[in-house]
C-alpha cells in the first residue's frame, strides 16, 4: 500500500485513514459441547472502510486467526472491493477454532452464538459477511436464521455465499475460481499468449482451487500439480482435475492419489511452489512464498487466489526476478463480486439466472484487468502496486467528497 501510495502520490492524510481500521469488534463465543463442558472461543469482526458502501467481507474458522490478520484481511477486502468498483467498503471476520475438531451440532452451535454476538454491526446496508477459509453455504444459512430471528423477519440481505434456496446467487460457489479465469484469459490476450501447453501448478485443492484447476483443464490448460495442507500430487504429462477431486474426497489426501493412467508422484508442498512451470496458482492460505523461498521460484506469472499469499518482501524478488504477479484483490475478486450481485438480487427479491450472472461478471473482472495494466504502464508499476492505485483512487475521490 505504501509503495503504491507513493508511486501515485497519494493525499497523506487519506492514506493515513486508509492505514487505520474503523472500528475492531472483539466477541467471546461461549458454546456447550457435546460432553457437556463449556468452551468460550474468541471472535473478531474487523469493518476497515465503508467510505464507498457497506463493508463486506468474509468470516473464516481457523486455528490461526488472530486479529492482526483480520485487521489485515479487512484491508484487503477494502481494496478488493475498490479495484473491481463495487459500492462496497471492507471488512473481515473470524474465530480462532479448528471446526474439523467439532461436531456439526457444536459447530451449528457456535456459529448461532458468533451471530447473535455480532448481530448489532452486521445488516445488509452495515455489514455483509460470507464465506473464507473453512466456513460454507451451511453456515451462511445458520448466521440468517439467527440474525432474521433477531429481527423478527427474513433478512436474506445480512450475509452472502448463502445456497440457492435460501437467496444464493447463481455462479457463487465457483465465483472466485471463475474470475480468476476471467482476468488470466484477458491478460494472456493482451499479451498475445497461447493458452495451449501453458503448465499449470495449483497450490490448495479447496473451493478456490479444485474450480479453479477444473475451468483450467477445460479450457486447454496443463495442470500438472496440485496440493492440499497435507502434500502434493505431481503428474508431469498433466493430471484431469476432476479425478484427483474424487479421489481427494474419498481418500482425503490428494498427494496420495492414483490416477489411472497417469504416471504421478507425490511431492511436499514446499517442492510444488518451486516446480518449473508457466502458471503458478496460490490458492490456499497467507505468506506461502516467502523470503525464504521466492527465489527458488521457478513460474513465469503467479495467479493469487487466496488473500496475501505472497509476502511483502518475497513480491520485490519476484519482481527482481522477472517473475509477474496477478495480484489477490485483482484476481480473487469474482467471490466478492458475485457477492454483491446476491445482495442486490436479495434486496430486489428478483433472480437472475446464469448467464446474466456469468455475463456482469465477466464485464466486472476484465475491466478491472484493463484498468489495471493501463495503470501499471501509466505508473511504471506491477500489477500489484497498479492494483492498488487503481483502488486509491477511487476511494481518494470519496473520502475527499465526504470531507
Ligand atoms: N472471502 C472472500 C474474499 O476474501 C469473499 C468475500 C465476500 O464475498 O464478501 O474475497
Amino acid at each position: 500500500m505504501r509503495r503504491a501510495a507513493k508511486l501515485m502520490d497519494l493525499n497523506v492524510e487519506i492514506e493515513m485513514i486508509l492505514q487505520n481500521p474503523e472500528r475492531l469488534i472483539e466477541v467471546s463465543v461461549p458454546v456447550r459441547m457435546d460432553n457437556g463442558c463449556l468452551r468460550v472461543f474468541r471472535g473478531f469482526r474487523v469493518q476497515h472502510n465503508s467510505a464507498r458502501g457497506p463493508y463486506k467481507g468474509g468470516i473464516r474458522f481457523h486455528p490461526d486467526v488472530d486479529l492482526e490478520e483480520i485487521k489485515a484481511l479487512s484491508a484487503w477486502m477494502t481494496m478488493k472491493c475498490a479495484v473491481v468498483n463495487l459500492p462496497l467498503g471492507g471488512a473481515k471476520g473470524g474465530v480462532i477454532v479448528d471446526p474439523k475438531e467439532l461436531s456439526i451440532e457444536e459447530l451449528e452451535r457456535l456459529t448461532r452464538r458468533y451471530a447473535v454476538a455480532l448481530a448489532p454491526f452486521i445488516g445488509p446496508k452495515l455489514d455483509i459477511p460470507a464465506p473464507d477459509v473453512y466456513t460454507n453455504a451451511q453456515i451462511m444459512a445458520w448466521i440468517t436464521d439467527e440474525y432474521s430471528k433477531i429481527k423478527g423477519k427474513n433478512v436474506f440481505g445480512v450475509v452472502t455465499g448463502k445456497s440457492l434456496a435460501l437467496g444464493g446467487s447463481e455462479g457463487r460457489i465457483d465465483a472466485t475460481s471463475q474470475g480468476g479465469v476471467y482476468v488470466l484469459c484477458k491478460y494472456l490476450e493482451d499479451l498475445n499468449e497461447d493458452i495451449k501447453g501453458q503448465t499449470v501448478v495449483i497450490q490448495g485443492f479447496g473451493n478456490a482451487g479444485s474450480h479453479f484447476a477444473k475451468f483450467m483443464h477445460g479450457l486447454g490448460f496443463k495442470v500438472i500439480a496440485v496440493s492440499d495442507s497435507k502434500g502434493a500430487l505431481y503428474c508431469e504429462e498433466g493430471l484431469l482435475p476432476e479425478k484427483a477431486l474424487s479421489c481427494k474426497v474419498e481418500s482425503g489426501l490428494v498427494g496420495e492419489c492414483e490416477l489411472a493412467g497417469q504416471s504421478c508422484k507425490m511431492i511436499s508442498n514446499e517442492e510444488l511452489l518451486e516446480l518449473e512451470c508457466d502458471i503458478l496458482v496460490l490458492s490456499a492460505l497467507e505468506n506461502q512464498v516467502t523470503k525464504e523461498n521466492a527465489a527458488n521460484v521457478k513460474a513465469k506469472l503467479i495467479l493469487e487466489l487466496a488473500n496475501g499469499p505472497v509476502s511483502p518482501e518475497a513480491d520485490v524478488i519476484l519482481a527482481e526476478k522477472g517473475i509477474k504477479v496477478i495480484p489477490d484483490i485483482l484476481a480473487n475478486a469474482g467471490g466478492v463480486t458475485v457477492s454483491y450481485f446476491e445482495l442486490v438480487q436479495n434486496e430486489a427479491n428478483y433472480y437472475w439466472d446464469s448467464d446474466e450472472v456469468q455475463e456482469k461478471l465477466k464485464k466486472t473482472m476484465t475491466e478491472a484487468w484493463t484498468e489495471v495494466f493501463e495503470n501499471s504502464k501509466k505508473y511504471n508499476a506491477t500489477y500489484r502496486e497498479a492494483a492498488f492505485i487503481t483502488a486509491m483512487k477511487r476511494l481518494e475521490e470519496a473520502i475527499k467528497l465526504r470531507s
